[in-house]
Formats: C-alpha cells, sequence, structure tokens
C-alpha cells in the first residue's frame, strides 16, 4: 500500500468498500453450501462449529464495511482499514483452506468435487475482488494455491494433481492480469487527481476573472461594467412591469486631481479607497455603489431613498478629511442623480440625465447634490437640438465672428481685439457660442470651425491697420491634437498675416486635458511668433508650476472675478495675486467683463490696465472694427479720450 500517496489510499478504500461485502457474501453462502452437503456425513465441529465460527467472522466484517461506506475516512484511518484487510485476508484464507482439506476425506468422489470446486472458485471470487488492493490479493492467493498445489498432488491421483497444475496456472494467470491492474487502477486514480487539480484552478481562474470583470481592483467596488448592467437589468425589470422605480447617480470628487499631482498616485490611490470604504459605510440595502473610474462613482438608489438627503450626506461623508499616509488631503465632492420613469425610458437616457445633473451640481460651488428635473430636460433636448443642427449647418456660411474691444485704460487706446464666435441658425435663431462650442467640442467639428472661424480672422486682420492685433480662442480638443494644430499653424503661415498680430487664447481647464500634447502645440506657436494667453485664469483648476513651465505672454482674469470683486474679499484677492503674478512673471494682465468705472478704477490702481468689458464697449461686427480703431486713436493735438467718461 502506498501510504505516501493519500489520493490512491483513499481510492482504493472507495472502490474497496463497494466489492469487499459482495466478497464475504460470497464466501459465507460458498461455504454455507459445502456445510450443508457435508452435514452428517463430516463431523459436527467440521461442519457446524469451525465454518460457523469464521462465517461469524465474515459476517461482522461484511457489516463493518457495508457501515463504512458513507462514512468518510482520514487517509490514516483508511490506510489502517486496507491494511488490516490485508491481514485478514491472509488469516481467513489459511483458515478456510485448512477447513477444505480437513473436510476433504469424507464423503464420496461428488462431496470431494464439491470441496475442490468450491476452494478454487471461491479463491477466484475473492482475489477477484480484492483486485484493487494488490498486497491482499498477493496473500490471499499465496496461502490458498501453495497449500493446495502441495496437498492435491500428494493424494497421488492423476486427477487431483492435474486440477492442482490447472489451479496454479489459472492464478498466476490472475495474478499477472492483477498486476497490470493495479498499475492501471494507481495511473488512473494519479490522473483524476492531475484533472481534479487542473480544474480547481480553471475554475479559481475564471472566479478571479469574474471578478475581475466586475469588480475594480483598486477600490473593490463594482465596476462601470457592472455598474451599468445592474442598471439595464434594473430598467428591463422595470420595462417588463416587474420592477421597482429607482435612481441613478453618479458622485465626482472635486479637488481629487490637485491632491493625485501635488502628493502622487499612491496618495490618490489611498484617498480613493478611503473614499469607497465611507461609502460602502453608508450604503444601505437600497444603495449600490460602484467605481466608474478614476474619481468617479457610481449610485443606484431604491425608490424609497430621499435622494437630496442621502446626496448630503454623501458629500458631508465625503468632504471630511482624509488622514493618508503623512498627508492629509480634503476633497468635496458633487453628486448627480437622475430618477428612472417620466423623463426617461432607456439606460443610456437614464447615463445621460444623471451625467447632466452632476455637470449642474458642479457648476454650483462643490458640494451639491442635483437631482434632474423637467427643467433640465428641456435644456437638455436643446443641447441635443443644437448638436444635431450643428451637424447640419452650413459652417462656412452660418458662423461668423464679431470683436471686442480690448482697452489701455491709460491712453484710452484700443489694445487690441477679440474673436467670438456668432452662429445663426436659421431654425435655431443665434446660438450662445459657450453652447455650441461645447457640442461642436464632443465631435471633431470643433476642427473645422476653428479652421473656418481662423480663416475669417485672418481675412478680417488682412483689411485693418497693421498695428492692430486680435485674440482669437483655441478649444482644449485642437490644443490636444498634433493634426489640429498643423492645419492651425498652416492656414496662418498661408495667409499672409504678420503671426505676431494673432494671440492665441487657451483655458487652464483645456491645457489640463494633456498638459504635454497642450505645451508642444504653444511651443509650435510660439516658434511661429504667435502670441498665448490663459483665458478665464483662477476658474479651473492649474497650480502655479503650470503657469512656470508654459510658454505664456498673458494672462486674462476671468469676468466672474472681476465682477465679484467688491463685494467678495475672496474674489478680490484672487483678482490681486493674479495680478502680482503677472508683474512678478513679467506677464501682460487682462481683466475681463469690466462693466463699472468702480472695477476700471479699483483695477487701473492694483496696476492693470489692460480692460475687456461692456463698458468699453460689446463685440461688434468686424467691419465696425476699424471705426473702433480710429475713435480710440490719440489724433494729433486732440485729447486722449478717457474711456471712463466716454462710456460712463
Ligand atoms: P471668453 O473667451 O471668456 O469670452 C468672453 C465672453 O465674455 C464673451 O462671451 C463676451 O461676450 C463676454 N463678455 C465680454 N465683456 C463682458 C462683460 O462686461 N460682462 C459680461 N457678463 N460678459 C462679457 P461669448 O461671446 O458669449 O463667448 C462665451 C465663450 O465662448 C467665450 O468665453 C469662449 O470661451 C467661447 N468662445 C467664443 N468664441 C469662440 C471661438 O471662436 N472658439 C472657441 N473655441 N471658443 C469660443
Ligand atoms: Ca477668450
Ligand atoms: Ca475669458
Amino acid at each position: 500500500m502506498d501510504r505516501d500517496n493519500p489520493t490512491l489510499v483513499l481510492a482504493q478504500l472507495r472502490a474497496f468498500s463497494k466489492q469487499i461485502p459482495l466478497l464475504y457474501a460470497i464466501l459465507i453462502a460458498n461455504t454455507a453450501f459445502v456445510s450443508l452437503t457435508h452435514f452428517g456425513v463430516a463431523p459436527f465441529y467440521l461442519t457446524v462449529l469451525l465454518p460457523g465460527f469464521f462465517c461469524c467472522i465474515a459476517a461482522l466484517r461484511l457489516s463493518g464495511w457495508w457501515r463504512m461506506r458513507k462514512s468518510r475516512l482520514t487517509v490514516e484511518q483508511a490506510a489502517r482499514r486496507l491494511t488490516s484487510t490485508v491481514y485478514l485476508a491472509g488469516a481467513l484464507g489459511i483458515g478456510f483452506t485448512f477447513w477444505g482439506f480437513a473436510l476433504f476425506p469424507y464423503g464420496d468422489v461428488y462431496m470431494q468435487s464439491h470441496v475442490i470446486f468450491y476452494m478454487a472458485l471461491t479463491m477466484i471470487a475473492c482475489v477477484f475482488s480484492l483486485m484493487n488492493l494488490r498486497a491482499a490479493a498477493y496473500i490471499l492467493s499465496c496461502v490458498v494455491i501453495v497449500p493446495f498445489l502441495i496437498f492435491f498432488s500428494l493424494q497421488g491421483h492423476m486427477v487431483l494433481t492435474a486440477i492442482a497444475a490447472n489451479m496454479a496456472l489459472v492464478t498466476a494467470v490472475m495474478l499477472f492480469i492483477l498486476t497490470t491492474h493495479s498499475r492501471d487502477f494507481a495511473l488512473m486514480v494519479s490522473q483524476r487527481e492531475y484533472l481534479e487539480a487542473v480544474n480547481r484552478e480553471t475554475q479559481r481562474l475564471s472566479d478571479d476573472n469574474r471578478k475581475l470583470a466586475h469588480h475594480d481592483s483598486l477600490t473593490g467596488l463594482p465596476n462601470r461594467r457592472s455598474f451599468i448592467a445592474q442598471a439595464e437589468a434594473r430598467v428591463n425589470e422595470h420595462l417588463a412591469g416587474s420592477g421597482r422605480n429607482f435612481a441613478l447617480g453618479i458622485v465626482d470628487l472635486d479637488g481629487f486631481k490637485a491632491v493625485n499631482d501635488l502628493y502622487g498616485h499612491s496618495t490618490g490611490d489611498a484617498l480613493l479607497v478611503e473614499a469607497s470604504r465611507r461609502m460602502r459605510d453608508i450604503a444601505g440595502p437600497d444603495i449600490i455603489f460602484a467605481r466608474l473610474g478614476g474619481d468617479e462613482f457610481g449610485i443606484i438608489a431604491g425608490e424609497k431613498v430621499d435622494l437630496p438627503a442621502f446626496g448630503r450626506t454623501l458629500c458631508e461623508v465625503l468632504r471630511q478629511p482624509y488622514e493618508l499616509q503623512d498627508v492629509t488631503a480634503e476633497v468635496t465632492s458633487s453628486c448627480g442623480f437622475a430618477e428612472f420613469g417620466d423623463h426617461c425610458s432607456t439606460t443610456h437616457e437614464l447615463f445621460e440625465h444623471a451625467d447632466y445633473a452632476l455637470y449642474q451640481a458642479k457648476d454650483k460651488a462643490g458640494g451639491q447634490t442635483v437631482v434632474f428635473s423637467a427643467a433640465h430636460r428641456d435644456s437638455l433636448r436643446q443641447v441635443h437640438e443644437i448638436d444635431q443642427a450643428l451637424r447640419n449647418a452650413d459652417i462656412e456660411r452660418e458662423l461668423a465672428l464679431v470683436y471686442q474691444p480690448v482697452v489701455d485704460t491709460r491712453t484710452g487706446r484700443l489694445a487690441s481685439v477679440e474673436a467670438l464666435a456668432r452662429w445663426r441658425n436659421e431654425s435655431l435663431g443665434s446660438i450662445n457660442p459657450a453652447q455650441f462650442i461645447a457640442a461642436a467640442e464632443k465631435t471633431s467639428l470643433i476642427n473645422r470651425i476653428t479652421n473656418v472661424l481662423l480663416r475669417k480672422l485672418l481675412l478680417d486682420l488682412g483689411q485693418w491697420p497693421s498695428d492692430l492685433t486680435a485674440s482669437f480662442n483655441l478649444s482644449a480638443r485642437s490644443l490636444a491634437s498634433p493634426d489640429a494644430m498643423l492645419q492651425i499653424v498652416n492656414i496662418i503661415q498661408r495667409s499672409g498675416v504678420d503671426p505676431r498680430r494673432i494671440e492665441i487664447e487657451v483655458t487652464e481647464t483645456a491645457l489640463m486635458i494633456d498638459f504635454e500634447a497642450a505645451q508642444r502645440s504653444l511651443v509650435m506657436l510660439r516658434n511661429l511668433g504667435v502670441r498665448i494667453a490663459l483665458d478665464d485664469f483662477g476658474t479651473g483648476y492649474s497650480s502655479l508650476s503650470h503657469v512656470h513651465e508654459l510658454a505664456l505672454d498673458k494672462i486674462k482674469i476671468d469676468r466672474k472675478f472681476v465682477g465679484d470683486m467688491s463685494n467678495s474679499p475672496k474674489a478680490a484677492s484672487v483678482v490681486r495675486t493674479v495680478i502680482d503674478l503677472c508683474g512678478n512673471l513679467s506677464l501682460v494682465c487682462v481683466a475681463e467683463g469690466v462693466e463699472t468705472v468702480e472695477q476700471a478704477d479699483s483695477l487701473g490702481l492694483q496696476g492693470c490696465h489692460l480692460v475687456q468689458g461692456f463698458l468699453y464697449g460689446r463685440p461688434v461686427p468686424a467691419r465696425d472694427v476699424a471705426a473702433m480703431y480710429v475713435a480710440r486713436r490719440p489724433g494729433p493735438g486732440r485729447a486722449l479720450p478717457k474711456s471712463r467718461r466716454k462710456s460712463g
């Protein structure tokens, strides 16, 4: 028995527990028949006592094996059981054999034949049943066949000697077959064991895969794919009439990018893990969280959840400081919810609505929750209409540029103009550029629009005095695309206009989408002689280090800060900081959205003399620019018109 091979031992025991009861049953039955034929002829102890004793042992073993059929033994117990079977097979073999010899002299030839027949057949049956335990089969064959051969050869009768020889031959063949069989059995067991191991491994891998496919490996939350699948399942249940109402939410961490950039990705990761832990803590049976990617998380909330209240709790929980490795970080979050129901009928729409609500939430100050409403639906519909109309628009004809003056408050002169896009569509009327530019940026249509508008600007510049410069707004998408940039450079070079008369305005947000690509684009433009202005400064996220790294000429203070300057100390301090920053870095500073004389005065006192805003003029068509230039040019012997007197 191979004790080092536990699987084989257990397999032998299993095969055995089925065969051994049969072995004992046949042994008992055959013995009983021989006892019966010899009863009265042979002595009582040979026909009843001795066989009765052996059969009792056999019966006990039989019931033992029978009871054991279903129990699970340890390898040690199984090995002990098999060892005892080996010894018992030897002992019982000897016992029954010598009982046969003792009976043989009694009775007639038929009875003698019965004894020989009994011994031979019972042995074959027993060896056959012991096939899976080679040791037991060998021992049994030896203890029976050797005495059998000797005993019957010594009887001095040809027929008996021949029977003994036959038996020896049969046993030899049987042992040979048994040896091969037990080898095959061991092989089969080891192969099965191997296959089971392979199966287990395959199962483990597929479990891992399933987990990976459905979970986010960083946070352990369900991933985007699984989130969409769950949302889809609920929508389908709903459409089939069996589901309950539910809402889909999207949460976005505001300020996470700053943590990532400032402290590194491992700190950023730790923050995400902690944020997900907090989400799990407040996720009741009615709420499922998932990580959609980056710092964006998804929520599926049951119909009973009070969305605004839950959103407030969530934002509050996420706003608590994060104690990470060796820093304490803080982020806020915005949350948008959309309920499945009246406003939408597909998962896609539901996502779009939640996304729109999130967008609205982000537009407010951080830490807000917005639930998609009927009003949102109307404005979203308008977005779609714009999208559609833009695709079908005759860009060349429908798009135009208007120009807003940038004035130097010290001289009242026109410093430059900013080109602003206008779109008049036959069915939709005039559309706000903030809206259609955003729509165009979703597709490569923005590149066509940029090219068309840039050509128009260059044509206009060619008509104006050669010292008048103009700025042009460049979209985030163009800035990140080397292809689009090459087209832009090409258009400028072929126009014949001096590139130094062109200024390109880029926003911080646009720069941050792909900082390296944006930087390359800016260098390319700068090499051409084009100047670069950073637009809407202060609204997006950009660290001062980025401003240092960029090839900039000018910073434009966003109109929001200029507008709030007088009543918000925070806005006033941003304005002051930007003006100081420009002074330190020798950058030109322009204030946008100047609407009152007070604002212009305050900016002038702080050292910002270039201003743009309704106080100095609204955007005008190209044909009015030349007149504007002349009006603001100091004529000989003419006092400079004080802009404020003029507009105020
Ligand atoms: P922006 O680059 O910040 O442009 C200035 C916006 O402020 C203009 O709005 C202008 O009309 C407005 N504005 C000027 N002075 C005042 C003021 O005193 N008070 C107030 N409240 N607003 C003032 P507009 O023309 O609607 O443009 C909105 C935005 O659309 C622009 O913001 C710019 O980001 C984008 N945009 C406009 N034209 C283009 C373009 O040709 N290409 C690209 N990529 N974006 C453009
Ligand atoms: Ca601008
Ligand atoms: Ca601006």
